[in-house]
Order: structure tokens, then sequence, then C-alpha cells
């Protein structure tokens, strides 16, 4: 049995920045992660980070930026709390030694990004997220914690009201073990790969969202999905939007700069939900290329702007797409992205669950509402991750010992050993695959009613399919079937709460498009959805938006 007082679960930015602010309070602090912490999908992110440090940008405008973006579903108190606290995260993240790019007068660059009025996006190249989590890694790795890496969390242990620790399987002995702790920060990461085409590495699996849905907690805001404008065709590889910031424009079959009809004052650098929308439009009413795709042009900012500032993007292109960006368009649909949704919490990294907190992309406090706003997301990460740490800290002071309930380890084991006692039953893989299909196909960009419909009776189906799912290899080291299996069973308990909020939410706000209700309606929708498990399903009820200074108004660019 091992004890901690916080246990971190999750080792990209918002893991990591938690647990540096946990082990400053001097707590004793252990991380545990199915990847090595610098393989996390942090180190993906391409274009940049907020921070409205620019001398002609402000605190205020930063703020008013991301309400609009959240088509005013963002809670406005995290979001001044998260715009003030932008600048500070960006200096602390260049002392712990973020190699951020910089202009010509030696100040941090920034590039402008969709969705706001002002350059704010600072920047290391295209590999913003890298350089921070490098950082970020070398800073923590001077303060002493424990380090669970290759293990993967399979359960949330709650008991007599509250966090007694978790339980977690070790990829590389294939053992179970408790791990008893006061305080538990969920900073697992995305779930993109609910979705078949998407941005997220295949690690992006959503297994702490849904352990804490299995645990009891409330999850907000799901059916909000980001899908970004700009994937490569074929492989889904993002392009970041940093590329459009650079001066990068979107052109359809006739040659024409379509965005010019659909945000006549931003044009490429529209919001993502918008410009979306309007590449999908564009395919879906003849004007894309044979196949069905837009083009993404970055010719006309010459190679030396292109190969210095998109670097990464580059080799995507020529080794992905097989074409030059320097002198070839680029072929490119939208592709899922970001959840918006997640674990809900306060501005604290609280839960409905007494010692337990969630921070990251895996959380929704919600600063992001309907729809995020590129560059938001690190800087979450960075944001909410410490104040989960200091909090959970906190937390584990006043707490008293936990401990992990007696037979309960091997109870999970047995569950999940069951999977591979099997004698035939259905494989991991085809139930991933037909779900993945089934959100491609029925959650997208746009959301009818009956493929709605349609979309939960298959999850359901699957659900019931995956009572008999079948792990083939038996072996005790590095079972990629059983992680595949374990991974496949989180992501339906996903997939079918974002499917019942998108049934549920009979309106249109940010990334949530119905095609029967095309307007967004603030009398009765303007409220965050929260997903409690049942034995029959998820169980929903609203929750009010907090508002400080912005009135909602119509949402133009
Ligand atoms: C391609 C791409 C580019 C992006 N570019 C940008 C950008 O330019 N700007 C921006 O603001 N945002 C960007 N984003 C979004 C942003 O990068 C992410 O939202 C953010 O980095 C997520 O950080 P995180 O710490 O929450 O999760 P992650 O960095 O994904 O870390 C999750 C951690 O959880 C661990 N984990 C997961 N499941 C388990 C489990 N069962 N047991 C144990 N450990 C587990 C993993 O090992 C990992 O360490 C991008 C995203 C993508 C996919």
């Amino acid at each position: 049995m091992h004890r901690h007082d916080v246990v971190v679960v999750g080792a990209g930015l918002a893991g990591q920045r938690a647990a540096l602010a946990a082990v400053e309070a001097g707590k004793d602090v252990a991380i545990v992660s199915k990847l090595h912490p610098l393989r996390s999908h942090s180190g993906a992110a391409q274009g940049g980070i907020n921070a409205a440090v620019g001398a002609e940008d402000s605190v205020d405008t930063h703020i008013y930026d991301t309400v609009k973006g959240s088509d005013y579903l963002g809670d406005q108190d995290a979001i001044e709390f998260f715009c003030r606290s932008a600048g500070p995260t960006v200096v602390e993240m260049e002392h712990f030694g973020t190699i951020f790019s910089r202009g010509s007068d030696g100040q941090l660059a920034s590039r402008p990004f969709g969705g706001q009025g002002f350059p704010r996006t600072i920047y290391a190249a295209d590999r913003t997220g890298l350089a921070l989590l490098q950082a970020l890694y070398e800073r923590l790795g001077t303060e002493s914690f424990t380090l669970y890496e290759e293990w993967d969390l399979t359960r949330i242990v709650v008991g007599e009201g509250r966090v007694q620790g978790i339980i977690a399987f070790d990829r590389r002995h294939g053992d179970f073990a408790g791990i008893a702790a006061k305080s538990v920060v969920i900073a697992t990461g995305p779930a993109g790969r609910v979705y078949g085409r998407t941005t997220n590495a295949h690690s992006c699996t959503g297994d702490g969202i849904a352990a804490a849905y299995r645990a009891g907690a409330l999850l907000k805001d799901m059916e909000f999905v980001q899908f970004h404008p700009t994937a490569l065709l074929e492989s889904g590889i993002l392009i970041t939007e940093g590329a459009r910031g650079e001066g990068g424009i979107l052109k359809n079959v006739n040659g024409e700069r379509f965005m010019s009809k659909y945000a006549p004052h931003v044009l490429d650098l529209a919001s993502r939900d918008v410009v979306s929308r309007a590449i999908w439009t564009e395919v879906k009413e003849g004007r894309g290329f044979p196949g069905g795709y837009v083009h993404l042009e970055l010719m006309h900012l010459g190679r030396e702007r292109i190969e210095s500032r998109l670097q990464e993007i580059c080799d995507f292109c020529r080794n992905f797409a097989g074409v030059d960006p320097v002198t070839q368009p680029i072929p490119i649909m939208p592709g899922q992205h970001y959840m918006m949704g997640g674990v809900g919490t306060n501005i604290r990294g609280e839960t409905n669950i007494p010692g337990l907190f969630a921070a990251g992309e895996a959380a929704c406090v919600s600063i992001h509402g309907a729809n995020r706003l590129g560059g938001n997301s690190l800087l979450e990460t960075l944001v909410f991750g410490k104040e989960a740490g200091i909090h959970a800290a906190a937390h584990a002071e006043k707490a008293s010992t936990t401990e992990i309930p007696n037979g309960l380890v091997e109870e999970e084991t047995a569950l999940i050993r069951g999977m591979s006692e099997r004698k035939d039953g259905e494989e991991p893989q085809h139930l991933r695959a037909e779900m993945q299909a089934t959100m491609d196909e029925l959650v997208g960009i746009y959301r009818h009613p009956n493929d709605l419909t349609e979309a939960l009776r298959r999850i359901r189906a699957l659900q019931t399919r995956y009572q008999s799912v079948r792990v083939v290899d038996r072996s005790s080291i590095y079972n990629i079937n059983l992680t595949d299996a374990l991974e496949t069973g989180h992501m339906l308990d996903l997939a079918e709460v974002i499917v019942i909020g998108a049934i549920a939410r009979t309106e249109s706000r940010g990334a949530h498009a119905r095609v029967d209700f095309p307007r967004r309606d603030d009398v009765n929708w303007m409220k965050h959805t929260m997903a409690r498990r049942t034995a029959t399903g998820p169980e929903l009820s609203y929750a009010p938006v907090a508002f400080t200074r912005w009135e909602p108004k119509e949402r133009v660019y």
C-alpha cells in the first residue's frame, strides 16, 4: 500500500503545475502518469499561450474576448481571475527557463489568434507546448516528489463522503496497487479520441474524467466539443491557428477567400466554431475541392517567415500530406480538437466530492464556456493547475489520514482480469472504432436531432456489448490490449454524456450547433449542463452562469 498527502493524476502541464504548488506547500506529493511526463499531449501544443502583456493590450480586452468567445457561457468571475493571472504566469514560465520567441526589440513576441482583438498569443515558434513542458519538468525536477510512471488510474476511491485515494495499474509489471491520499487532483487531459478524426494524441482517452464520473463527480458542459478548423486532410494532424495568425488564408475551389462572407471584419481569424462551420458549409454547398476539403494558403508569406515561424507545420505538411507549404496550398478540413467540458470545478479546482480536485483539459471551471479561444488552454493548465495544487495541499493539511478499504484492490483486479478470462466476447478495438465512427458521423459540427438520437442508440448498444469485452493478450508486461479495453470503456461513458447533453440542449451556442434550433436561447439555456452518473445513465441538472460586467450580446466577428 502506498500513501501520500496529495496524489496528482497526470503529468502534463496541469498535473505538473499542481504538483509543484502542492510540493511548495510542504506536502508529500505523488504524480501518477500513464506516460512519461514529456510525452503528455501538452507537448503537442503548437501555437501559443495568451497573456495581455503588450503595451497597447489590456487585461479587460482579454476578459471580454474570452467572454464573447465562450458565447456567454463562461463564468465571468473565473474568466476575470484567469486573465489577470496570465501575465504573471507567462513571466514565471519564462523565469523557469521557457525559451519564447522574441521580437527584434528583444521583447516577448506575440501573434494574432482567432477571436481576439489583439495579438496576445505568446509563442515558442510552433512548439510552445513542448517548450513550456520541458521548462516546468526541469523546475519540478528540483523538488522532491514520487513519480509513478506508466501507471494507469483505474478507479478513484471515495468513501465516508470523501476521497480516500486511487487504484492504479502498473503497465510495466501488470500489478494493481492502491494509493491512499487525502487529496487527489485529476489532471488527465483531453478525451478527443472519442472521435476518430481528431488532432489529439492516441493517449487522450478521458480516463480521469470517466473515473471521476464513476466516483460520483458531476461532469459539466460535456456537449461542447471544439472542432479545429485546420486539421490536415487525411491524418487529422493539427495545423496551428498560428498559421492564420501569421497571415495564412482559407480558399475554396473557386479561389474565393470565403471567410469574407462569414466574418467580414476579422475574416480567417474569427473564432474556431465560426470558421469550422464556414468550411463545413463551403464543402457541403459544393465549393470544396473534389473529395471534400478546402485550402489553407501560406505561400504569399514567403519562405523565410514560413520556415522560421512554422517549422513544425512545414515538417507535418511535407511528411504527412506530401505538400510543401512554401510553394503549395495545404489541404485541410476541421477535426475534433478540444473538450470545453470536463469534471466540474470552481476556481479553486474543487469538485463536488471533498478531497477531489481537477485541472487542465480534464476539468471545466468554466472559462471556455461554449467555445474556447486558441491560446487560452495552455494558460488554463498553468493558472488552474496551480490553484488546484494549492487547495489540494490545504485540504490535505486539515484532513485526517485515509485508507483504501480492505479488499478493494483485489476486487478491482478481479474485475479487470475477468476481461482476460473470457473465452469469447467483444474485441475492444472494434468497439472503439465503431464509437469513433458514430461520433464522427452523427455528433459533428452541425447536429441534427435524428442523428443525435441514433448516436445515443448506437453508443448504448456499444456499452452493452462492452459488458463482454475480451482481452486476448494474457501478458502482464505492457499489455496494450488491456489498456485499450480500459480506455474504450472510459470513452463510451463520456460519449454517452456528450450525446445526452447535446440532445437536451435545444439551442445553438458556441460549438454546439443544432440545425433545428439555430439560435442562441438566453432565456432558457444560459446555464451549465451538469451530468451525474446513475445506474440507468447520465442524469442531467443545470447550474447558473456567473456574471460580473459583461451583458450577453449577439456574437459577430
Ligand atoms: C495538437 C494540439 C495542439 C494544441 N495547441 C494549443 C496551443 O497552441 N495553445 C493552447 O492554449 N492550447 C493548445 N492545445 C490544447 C492544450 O494543449 C491542452 O488542452 C493542454 O495542454 C492539456 O494539458 P493537460 O495537462 O490538461 O493534459 P495533458 O498534457 O494531455 O496531460 C495528461 C496527463 O494525464 C496522464 N494520464 C491520462 N490518463 C491517465 C490515466 N488513466 N492514468 C494516469 N495518467 C493518465 C497522461 O500520462 C498525461 O501525463 C492543443 C492541443 C492539441 C491536441
